[in-house]
């Protein structure tokens, strides 16, 4: 029989994150991303001594080829060690559901994405706000050609609320895909997501692997601890991102006098950045967590005022000129707007109170337990608390202009709750989808007589 590019699906395809497709012509093969199963913790996949039990629990994909010999230990499968076919890992971003099992990897294993992301990668893994993963980072350039066998792939620029987020083009010698990765037309840059689109329907794509988080939940009764906290605090939760930050200058403008605090996502570094310009522009400092300062620091530029917080207890590191102490944030509330991880902020109330966004930071919401005891706390020790979110994925008409956009010729619907539904959605719009099953090899030939 003639070669063919096969296609099988690991994960995701019913499910947010965890998204796993293993794509192969020959002995060539590609699989994109690697992030953790559904229900799979982090944590248990850090070290290949849990290799074996995991994919005897089905907690792992049982990818051939894939997995270190010592690994697998006796599970029945071929190791990475014994396996003919060259491997390569494509990563469209840094999400623990895209990234999360690449502690199971091979360390010689190549694993390619955008430069922007890998260091920002070795940013997020030195101040441990990613773990740290063994394995064979290797860095591409947007828009430029990568060759793995007979496979030609470009990554493409994309927005999501994360640096370095890609989506991924692959060609091979009879059929084209796009993984669309998590993107956004919300963000700052949804120049970048219309234009991997546009790219994506002069590419010709014959199938699209396109996310759909937001077409996960329907309208329904809102949660009472919601109801309950609304009637206690402020929202201005806001569509995008530029939305946000004119509610947060406004807000800012009103409370001249106080102390403004904010606890938002730290690898959405760009609302950060923007953060911290405005405030520079009205004349405060963003003082930060130190850990986000040291993330933040190959990204700031000289014009801006950004410093770190000096808490007792970290009187271990050198005291420098970049450095705020709570006694000045006492003293000049209304000179500093003070950022911080839930991990590590009890000393937010020896602060005066003022005005605090939770801007998409921990406690996300009210499905943690957390949650509710978080937001009342500040609350009664006075601070206005404003729910300040904007979210990392495309609204559902968002999703579907993409889609229409792509004009791919076969679409599948993934990383949603309900693949089915937003299947439905993009074939009223005039498109045909397809809704895969789990560890079935299909090949281009089968997809493209599926066509119509
Ligand atoms: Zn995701
Ligand atoms: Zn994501």
């Amino acid at each position: 029989m003639k070669d063919q590019t096969k296609i099988t699906f690991w994960g995701g395809l019913d499910t947010i994150g965890g998204n796993i497709v293993s794509i192969q012509f020959k002995d060539y093969r590609i699989i994109t991303d690697f992030g953790a199963l559904a229900g799979v913790n982090i944590m248990d996949l850090l070290s290949k001594e849990t290799t074996h039990s995991h994919l005897a629990l089905g907690q792992l994909p049982a990818i051939s080829g894939l997995y270190p010999k010592a690994a697998i230990g006796d599970f029945e499968l071929e190791s990475f060690e014994e396996s003919a076919l060259n491997t390569i890992v494509c990563l469209s971003h840094l999400h623990l559901d895209h990234l999360g099992a690449f502690g199971q990897l091979p360390e010689e294993l190549p694993i390619y994405a955008l430069e922007e992301a890998v260091d920002f990668y070795k940013q997020l893994e030195k101040t441990s706000l990613l773990p740290s993963y063994a394995v064979n980072w290797q860095k591409v350039t947007a828009e430029s050609t990568l060759q793995h066998g007979p496979f030609e792939i470009v990554f493409h620029e994309s927005d999501h609320d994360t640096v370095g987020a890609a989506s991924i083009f692959i060609k091979t010698p009879d059929f084209k895909i796009v993984y669309s990765g998590d993107f956004r037309l919300s963000g700052f840059h949804p120049e970048k997501v219309l234009n991997w689109a546009q790219k994506a329907h002069e590419f010709d794509a014959d199938l699209f692997l396109v996310e759909g988080t937001t077409f996960s939940h329907f309208a329904s009764e809102p949660n009472p601890v919601d109801v309950a906290l609304a009637e206690v605090t402020h929202s201005i939760n806001s569509p995008n991102e530029i939305k946000l930050m004119n509610s947060i200058e406004a807000i800012a403008q009103e409370h001249s006098e106080q102390l403004i605090a904010f606890n938002g996502y730290p690898q959405n570094i760009e609302r950060l950045l923007v953060l911290a310009e405005l405030f520079t522009t009205l004349g405060r400092t963003l003082v930060m967590d130190q850990t986000y300062f040291e993330l933040m620091k190959p990204y700031l530029t000289g014009y801006l005022n950004v410093k770190y917080l000096l808490i007792d207890g970290n009187a271990s590191i050198e005291v420098t000129d970049e450095a705020v102490s709570l006694e000045m944030l006492r003293e000049m509330p209304q000179h500093y707007i003070l950022q911080f991880d839930y991990e590590r902020h009890e000393h937010v109330f020896t602060l005066p109170a003022g005005v605090y966004f939770h801007s998409n930071g921990m406690p996300l919401g009210s499905y943690m337990a957390e949650y509710e005891p978080y937001v009342r706390r500040f609350v009664e020790a006075g601070w206005e608390f404003y729910h300040a979110n904007v979210s990392g994925h495309a609204s559902q008409s968002d999703l579907l202009l993409v889609n229409y956009l792509t004009q791919a010729k076969l679409v599948v619907p993934w990383h949603t709750f309900k693949p089915d539904f937003y299947g439905q959605a993009i074939e009223e719009i005039g498109l045909q989808t397809w809704l895969p099953e789990y560890h079935v090899e299909y090949t281009a030939a089968e997809l493209s007589d599926m066509i119509k």
